[in-house]
């Protein structure tokens, strides 16, 4: 019998790389191996849920039973792979070997921990799949004050969706604004103004060193010797590719799992992408650029080799209270910022020398422009 395409992980990479594939070939045996339950579900609704006051169920899109007829593939949940042996084409779930044809690791990336002293430690939430969502919104449910831990994307959206959501946010990140590594610092200011509008209050520069249990809620002591009594504490610090297991079976890794531009890893069977992979250098923790590498490795893993393309990646961040979208200056390129607008409603651009357009940042009304921008912006991996 031929051994199957293997793919660790059952996010939006692992459920779109099936189905890219399974357009293509309808034959080969098919087997999805996910450490969680294997619902599909679409990650960028965790922050947007809470306003609506959806439970995890609401958000579940398709159980792994009916993605498995979808797919015409085994789905194995609350399943982890252990290790890899590359040499003889198999993976180890403990003591069980499965064999592989081509493996594909989609296996996504992990919350960073924070280090915090305290009885209340344990009890910090990530909310970075269904399962975690679920578990926060249970334990939020009848409380009203969320301590957030990061002022990123992430830590933004959140306390954008748990004011709306009826919570009283206070956000704690040791930065001087907001998204500092997507943001210049006049589009930052004008998402922290529209945020503090909704009532959020923000502690940009101290740090959470230490939690403790306090009655029923938590005291949150912060660097700068500061106090703030809350019901709940959310991590959005920011997340690590996951790299051990690749590391441990020998494949070359650096801040993700390094792919070429086919997704394929330093082994010839074994390929990555999403959140764990890092493409040609680029590690981009999104949506847009995962559905591209999926269209491309289907057509390799189905006997056509594909490079992935990138287009421009613009991304839209879910802050309501002051729309922003943002298309990031690659990595290694540096130019000179104009600003036009007043208020919230900014336009943001940054040129190189020559005058090519190498990202925005767009808030309030300004958010219209993206599509014009869109199509003066290079590719980002042509
Ligand atoms: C709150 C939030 C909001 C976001 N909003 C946006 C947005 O608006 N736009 C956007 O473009 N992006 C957004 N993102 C990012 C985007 O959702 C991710 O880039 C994407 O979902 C990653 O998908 P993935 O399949 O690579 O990883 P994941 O969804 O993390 O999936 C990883 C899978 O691997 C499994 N796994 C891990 N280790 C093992 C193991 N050892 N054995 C077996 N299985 C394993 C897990 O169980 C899981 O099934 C957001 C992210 C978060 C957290």
């Amino acid at each position: 019998m031929t051994a199957p395409v293997v793919i660790i992980g059952t996010g939006l990479a692992g459920y779109n790389l099936a189905r890219e594939f399974r357009k293509l070939d309808g034959d080969t045996p098919l087997v999805l191996i996910s450490a969680d339950d294997g619902r599909s579900y679409s990650k960028p609704m965790l922050s947007t849920s809470f306003a609506k006051g959806k439970e995890a169920d609401a958000l579940c899109m398709a159980e792994p039973g009916a993605m498995a007829e979808q797919l015409k593939a085994e789905i194995r949940t609350h399943t982890r792979v252990s290790g890899i042996d590359p040499g003889h084409r198999r993976l180890w779930i403990g003591q069980e070997a499965v064999p592989y044809r081509d493996l594909v690791l989609a296996w996504g990336a992990q919350t960073v921990p924070v280090p915090v002293e305290g009885d209340g430690a344990a009890s910090i939430f990530a909310i970075n799949d269904l399962e975690e969502y679920a578990r926060f919104r249970a334990a939020a449910a009848g409380k009203q004050r969320v301590l957030i831990l990061g002022a990123g994307l992430i830590g933004c959206e959140f306390a954008n969706d748990l004011s709306l959501g009826g919570y009283q946010c206070e956000v704690v990140a040791p930065c001087e604004q907001l998204m500092p590594t997507l943001l210049p610092p006049a589009a930052a200011s004008a998402v922290q103004i529209g945020l503090q509008a909704l009532g959020v209050r923000f502690h940009l520069g101290p740090v959470l060193t230490r939690l403790d249990r306090a009655g029923g809620a938590l005291r949150a002591h912060l660097s700068d010797a500061s106090v703030i009594d809350c019901d709940l504490v959310v991590s959005a610090v920011g997340l690590r590719p996951r790299t051990d297991l690749a590391a441990a079976a020998g494949l070359q890794v650096n801040r993700a799992v390094v792919v070429d531009r086919q997704l394929r890893t330093s082994h010839a069977n074994i390929f990555a992408l999403g959140d764990c992979a890092e493409v040609e250098g680029i590690n981009l923790l999104y949506v847009m650029p995962l559905m591209a590498c999926a269209r491309a490795l289907a057509q390799t893993l189905a006997g056509t080799p594909t490079s992935v393309t990138y287009g421009p990646m613009p991304v839209t961040v879910k802050t309501p209270a002051c729309p922003l979208v943002v298309a990031p200056v690659p990595l290694g390129q540096t130019g000179h910022w104009q600003l036009e607008g007043q208020g919230a409603d900014l336009k943001m651009l940054c040129y190189s020398a020559e005058g090519q357009l190498l990202g925005y940042a767009l808030t309030g009304d300004a958010v219209k422009e993206k599509l014009t921008l869109n199509r003066q912006l290079p590719a980002l991996m042509a």
